[in-house]
């Protein structure tokens, strides 16, 4: 339309066929549609595509993974299927109507033809890695297929897949064509005798002519159900919508522009009238946007480039086939997730299987800023501003970048492999610089599972730089999405306040927190503190017990005392209660999971059954964490079955590390809570809106202030939790680690819970909201491992006896080196630099706590700033306004410190003058 307006020429048919219909005919996506023309109409037809085959398919994966039969019983069983399958009426005519709908043949025979030499070398690149998951009643069975030779057929398998999924614009033939040729591209003299076999097998049990017996169970394929009439087929098609929005518009930052978009066909093109631009009574457009409208026609797309449109991937077709499939599929999807898929073997040597270490950190980086760009890309609002859109376009291209500095690392890469990433990398800028928002989010995505793995060397890559660094946590991310997944369905917002309100635990709930206990203890520390984070992220209450049990495991192994857990039930779950030994009392324990309790405190710890039967419980009425059974114990008729030397330091530093990933999961959720807020609780419409044109309450300063705060505390104890050397000065890391993360939670002004519930303001009362639960939770955190007030205390004298610098010298001449340097995390070193000197006036009753309050700021800020660097994170980068906003913080400490000393002193001299 803008084109025959651009020319200016009238509406005429002529004018829309050379202007909208012919380069609509030379689309990618008409090419496809002219492709697959008979796909819609065999998939209405066909009475094989979703039954029989799938059937005779999962039937022939049964026989081959029967190890009760020799290679040859199963060969000849499976020909069998496979023969009784090619008999079945109709089944000549469906394979032709396929020929038809799906015109690979020719693509093959091409390909076939052009095929230069037998065995040409598989080029290793761009492979990912394609996982096939095969289940048996819900049992997962590693599959066997290919032999010897699967190593090399898998990595064909993901090269062509990588063609067919590619975002690059080409038409699916040639895609398709790509996908033949990296199939056929390692095919051996050798490949053709396993075929040749099996054609013979096959050939054989079609000319025997005889039916195998039906076996009891096993499908009956004679009896297939016959073809759904079609409208039977329609019916059973559903849509699964997306919860996030599939379109985006770009509005022009330029006020000029802004005039311009309302000349934009979007307003009028649209047939389910998505798109209003509204005039407000002081003149200004805004576009509103009805999303859940749409009926995917794409128009908008085509007319103009101010509309990403996309398919996020949550949303979904669901088609129910004729076929006892989809019974045995649904029950699995049901069924509780199988464990974690254990990484494919990787019989043939990799080149890449070390990675350099000078590669690693790159590694890590290109994970997180791949991850960025989805997150972002996800996020974004339905009307991107000016500046999201640059700032999006920004991102886009940091991997690019990083990755350039990457391929220097890795000497090993292979050129075409090289080129190949490359590229990859640069789609996605190029996609974000056309407003492509959601296929720069795809082709991250797509980098980031298929690349990365590859890169990072699946043996090696995990090992010590995931336990290090956050980057890496990404390779711990299905383990934190099948845990969300089961911890969602069984503690929805509903069933949490009813437990806060002092529901138990069902015995679901109850078997799932002891599972997630016992795989938390046994997994590796990334796994460990993934799964903790998302129990934290859950419901705090339900993670502490997690947390607990962790906690009494280490000090039972860190005194040496693991033959104790001999005496415990088999997966008994732990508690830890801090008694006072002058009434061998417990203030308050947490049993909502208990077997056993290991009781500190004292010189010795104890463990006690909790059904000792001298054990006084008395649930506690607390204002927080009711769902992990608070409760008060009297242990004077107890009888322990296990004492021993308490450990020194009460907490280690693992344990800190436990209870950071917890804060960090609570965070996290009270962070997402706080955004949704204020993104989308409009205030004073239409009286003003900032410069982004925002008329939520993100418009006001002082919700920016609170929301950047929040993200600040979230950065803080993410850079503490993945690189703890952030507290290498400290005395005691554990203890600043442990203090730091319950001091971001907090309920005192500025902190997470605190700034929360300002967001929320009065809605937070609501007894229906999970919001109130979490400030009252939020209030237990100071008391929980060991009481804030003790560790600071603890932590102030141990710096004040050893005249301890705050910063080390290392980290003093790193924050040198950015102040000189300049750049945008100059300012913040600086300042932190000066927060370090001052030393609180020893005369004065709250030294030692006013100098570990001020080192702890101090420590936290400069984690911050340190990473960010590494980074290299732009100005406008989060990491880098965290950064700031902590230095300032720790600045604002240190005057007031100095401060403080400069009035006690006046005070002082005053008193001695009025002597
Ligand atoms: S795809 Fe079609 S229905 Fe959906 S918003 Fe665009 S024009 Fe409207």
């Amino acid at each position: 339309m803008r084109a025959i307006r651009a020319a200016g020429e009238g509406f005429t048919a002529d004018a829309l066929a050379r202007h909208y219909a012919a380069p609509l005919r030379d689309s990618t996506a008409h090419r496809d549609a002219e492709w697959l023309g008979d796909w819609p109409e065999y998939v209405a037809r066909t009475r094989f595509f979703f039954g029989p085959l799938v059937d005779t398919a999962l039937a022939a994966l049964d026989r081959w993974h029967q190890p009760a039969l020799a290679e040859e019983q199963k060969r000849r069983q499976i020909a069998e299927l496979v023969a009784g399958l090619v008999r079945t009426e109709g089944f000549a005519a469906d394979v032709r109507a396929l020929r038809r709908a799906l015109p690979l043949e020719a693509v093959m025979r091409q390909r076939l033809r052009e095929l230069p030499s037998w065995g040409r070398a598989s080029e290793p690149a761009p492979k990912g890695e394609v996982l096939f998951h095969y289940s048996v009643d819900g049992e997962r069975v590693p599959l066997t297929l290919g032999g010897r030779r699967s190593a090399r057929w898998h990595a064909a398998l993901a090269r062509a897949a990588g063609h067919v999924y590619a975002n690059d614009g080409r038409p699916l033939e040639a895609k398709f064509a790509a996908a033949a040729e990296a199939l056929l591209a390692p095919l051996r003299p050798g490949d053709l005798f396993p075929l040749v076999r099996w054609a013979v097998a096959i050939a054989g049990a079609l000319l025997r002519r005889t039916r195998p017996p039906v076996e009891e169970g096993a499908p009956d394929l004679a009896a297939a159900p016959v073809a759904q009439p079609l409208d039977a087929k329609l019916a059973t098609v559903g849509f699964l919508p997306a919860a996030a929005t599939h379109l985006r518009l770009w509005w022009p930052t330029d006020l000029l522009r802004r005039r311009i978009i309302s000349d934009e066909p979007l307003w009028h093109v649209c047939p389910a009238g998505v798109y209003q631009l509204r005039q407000q009574s002081d003149g200004a457009l805004r576009p509103v946007l009805h999303p859940e409208n749409c009926i995917k026609c794409e128009c908008c797309w085509r007319a103009t480039d101010a509309i990403d449109w996309g398919r996020p991937g949550r949303h979904a077709i669901r088609y129910h086939p004729p076929s006892a499939a989809w019974e045995r599929l649904w029950a699995q999807w049901q069924a509780p997730l199988p464990a974690p898929i254990a990484p494919h073997p990787r019989p043939e040597p990799d080149p890449l299987a070390v990675v350099p270490e000078a590669a690693r950190p790159l590694l890590g980086k290109l994970a997180t800023a791949l991850r960025r760009v989805e997150t972002v890309a996800a996020q974004m609002a339905r009307v991107a501003d000016g500046a999201s859109s640059e700032w999006f376009r920004h991102l886009a291209d940091l991997p690019r970048q990083i990755g350039e500095r990457l391929v220097e690392a890795l000497p090993s890469l292979p050129p075409t492999a090289t080129e190949e990433f490359l590229a990859a990398l640069a789609r996605i800028g190029e996609h974000a610089a056309r407003g492509r928002a959601f296929w720069a989010e795809a082709d991250a995505r797509m980098v980031r599972f298929h690349w990365l793995p590859l890169l990072a060397g699946r043996e090696t890559g995990s090992e010590g730089s995931a336990d290090r660094s956050d980057e890496f946590t990404d390779l711990t991310e299905d383990f934190r999405q099948r845990w969300r997944a089961r911890l969602d369905a069984h503690f929805d917002r509903r069933a949490c306040l009813a437990l806060d309100a002092g529901e138990p635990l069902s015995p679901e709930q109850r078997a799932l927190l002891r599972e997630a206990a016992t795989t938390a203890a046994a997994a590796p520390p990334p796994e460990r503190l993934a799964l903790v984070r998302e129990l934290g992220a859950t419901d705090p209450a339900l993670g502490w017990l997690v947390v607990e049990h962790l906690w009494a495991l280490d000090r039972i192994a860190r005194a040496g005392a693991e033959a104790v857990r001999a005496r415990l039930p088999a997966g008994a779950i732990l508690a830890v209660a801090e008694c006072d030994p002058a009434s061998d009392r417990c203030p308050r324990a947490h049993l909502a999971l208990a077997d056993a309790i290991v009781i500190i405190g004292g010189p010795r710890d104890r463990l006690i059954l909790r059904d000792d039967p001298g054990l006084r419980a008395e649930p506690l009425r607390t204002t927080g964490l009711r769902a992990a059974g608070p409760t008060s114990l009297d242990l004077a008729e107890a009888t322990a079955i296990a004492t021993w030397a308490a450990p020194d330091p009460a907490v280690s530093l693992a344990t800190a590390r436990d209870f950071a990933a917890l804060t960090l999961g609570f965070i996290e959720r009270m962070e997402a809570r706080a955004l949704e807020q204020v993104e989308s609780r409009v205030q004073f419409p239409g009286l003003f809106q900032d410069e982004a044109g925002r008329d939520s309450i993100a418009k006001f300063g002082a919700m920016k202030q609170l929301v950047g705060e929040i993200a600040t505390h979230r950065e803080a104890v993410a850079t503490l939790l993945f690189e703890p050397e952030g507290l290498a000065t400290a005395p005691d890391p554990a203890a600043a680690l442990k203090c730091l993360a319950s001091h971001a939670v907090g309920t005192d002004m500025g902190t997470v819970a605190y700034n929360t519930w300002q967001v929320f303001g009065g809605m937070a009362y609501t007894a229906h909201d999970t919001i109130g639960k979490d400030y009252r939770d939020a209030s237990e955190f100071r008391f929980l491992l060991a009481p804030d007030d003790r560790l600071v205390r603890a932590l102030g004298e141990r710096l004040a006896v050893a005249e301890n610098p705050i910063l080390s010298e290392s980290t003093e001449a790193r924050l040198r080196e950015i102040t000189l340097a300049g750049g945008p995390l100059a300012g913040a070193a600086q300042a932190l630099l000066a927060a370090a000197q001052p030393r609180p006036d020893p005369e004065s009753p709250t030294a030692a706590v006013d100098r570990a309050e001020l080192a702890l700021r101090v420590w936290r800020a400069a984690a911050l700033t340190l990473r960010a660097a590494r980074h290299d994170a732009p100005e406008g980068e989060a990491l880098v306004e965290a950064s700031r906003l902590a230095a300032a913080e720790a600045a604002r400490w240190a005057a007031e410190l100095a401060d403080r000393g400069r009035r006690t002193r006046a005070a002082l001299a005053l008193g001695e003058a009025l002597r």
